[in-house]
């Protein structure tokens, strides 16, 4: 146990991440003892991936769908700067933000998600609109669905990336979307199968799924540039091309004027300042932790959710890992305050994956066992979500 003397351990979480939710709200029930406690995010709340595709299919609120931060930490005692962080300085445990001055550290706890990746391709960050920060995606979104409901005009979207977030995106953005005349929604994906992470089962359904509901599927593309057009009128014209030639453009001479967007939800990267902090990461840049979530170069930083990677026990990037990382997290950063030894915690290999379809029905995959889309999985998986957020009311 610490000596009453010793002063206070300064804990820092970076990133409002599932995990942290997690490690909060814990701590509300059962404090960490002698710290103090920081967290830095963004934003003041943070979405909870499970409901978002839902919120953009309409069957969520905003508020449903994102976890107060700002709550959370009143409610932990934490202090809350709403900023983002750019760097770390290791030799004297700092954290850089963006817009404060360095906040130091004794334990650091890192879970800030991931970026789409491919971002820089020619025109992509100009002209695309990433899938993170979800803040700005869901912003975009709105501004689209108020344009089209006053002007009710004709609408082309595209999305780039066919895995799990990107399929989810675009069935959810045409239930949202299906009255609407003159609506298109092209799919591209480099790889010839949708979601490859995914048992070939879910694949096959899924695809039948965006066919049935007539989104336009380019498989085997690869999107190689984004660029303007340069019209006079219609100034916002923008063109994406793919490596074979194919292109989508908006089709003025039908309608006069027509809305399009292009989402790029390509797979998870991490981003690039993390590289020069001197955490040990992998290959793509994302902090690879040993089974205690312990960094693999400094034991007094743990990372969680899609940022670190599991150095014996790599699993893909989705929400419920960081979810389920939130306990074990929270357990041995107590451990490591008290001087104990962090536990090992082991991943389930495979996880009962709930995908929503958009139309009020789920699909369910554990392994090599798949149900197809059916309104009884989606209460399932709505009672889930709805169950989950409960906790931080
Ligand atoms: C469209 C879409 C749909 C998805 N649907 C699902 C789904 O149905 N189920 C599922 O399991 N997964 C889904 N995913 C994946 C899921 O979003 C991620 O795997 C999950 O959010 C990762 O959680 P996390 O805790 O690692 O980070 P996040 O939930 O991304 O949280 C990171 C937090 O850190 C903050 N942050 C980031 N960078 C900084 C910084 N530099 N400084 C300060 N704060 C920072 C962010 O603002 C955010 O609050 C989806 C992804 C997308 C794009």
């Amino acid at each position: 146990m610490p000596q009453k003397s010793q002063p206070p351990k300064k804990l820092v979480l970076i990133g409002g991440g599932h995990s942290h939710a997690i490690v909060l709200r814990s701590h509300i029930n059962n404090p960490l003892p002698n710290i103090h406690l920081s967290l830095i995010s963004e934003s003041s709340d943070t979405p909870y991936s499970g409901m978002l595709p839902g919120h953009i299919a309409g069957f969520y609120t905003r508020s449903e769908c994102h976890i107060n931060l700002q709550h959370l930490t009143n409610f932990a005692g934490a202090k809350f700067y709403i900023n983002r962080v750019i760097n770390l300085d290791l030799n004297n445990n700092r954290v850089i933000c963006e817009n404060l001055p360095p906040i130091d550290f004794d334990i650091l706890s890192i879970d800030i998600g991931s970026i789409p990746a491919t971002l820089t391709i020619p025109g992509a960050a100009e002209y695309a609109i990433a899938a993170k920060p979800v803040g700005k995606l869901l912003a975009e979104w709105e501004k689209l669905c108020n344009q089209i409901q006053e002007y009710q005009l004709p609408v082309h979207i595209g999305i780039v990336g066919g895995g799990a977030g990107g399929v989810e995106l675009a069935l959810a953005m045409q239930a949202k979307l299906h009255n609407q005349t003159g609506l298109e929604i092209h799919l591209f994906n480099r790889d010839r199968n949708l979601m490859p992470s995914y048992h070939p089962s879910v694949q096959r359904l899924m695809k039948k799924v965006l066919l049935k509901r007539k989104i336009k599927l380019h498989l085997g593309e690869t999107v190689c540039k984004l660029e303007k057009q340069a019209e006079q009128v219609n100034k916002d014209k923008i063109k994406l091309t793919c490596e074979s030639g194919l292109n989508l453009e908006c089709d003025r001479s039908k309608a006069g004027t027509l809305y399009h967007r292009i989402f790029w939800v390509t797979e998870a990267s991490a981003p690039q300042w993390l590289k020069t902090t001197g955490l040990t990461t992998d290959e793509k840049g994302f902090i690879l932790v040993k089974n205690t979530l312990q960094s693999l170069s400094h034991s007094h930083i743990f990372a969680s959710g899609d940022i670190a990677t599991m150095v014996n026990h790599p699993r893909p990037k989705a929400g419920v890992f960081a979810v389920r990382q939130g306990k074990p997290l929270f357990n041995n950063l107590r451990r490591y305050i008290l001087g104990e030894t962090p536990q090992n915690y082991i991943p389930q290999p495979d996880y009962l994956s709930l995908i929503g379809t958009g139309d009020g029905k789920a699909l369910a995959n554990r392994g090599n066992f798949t149900l197809p889309p059916s309104r009884l999985l989606w209460f399932w998986k709505d009672w889930i979500d709805r169950k989950f957020m409960q906790q931080f009311q």
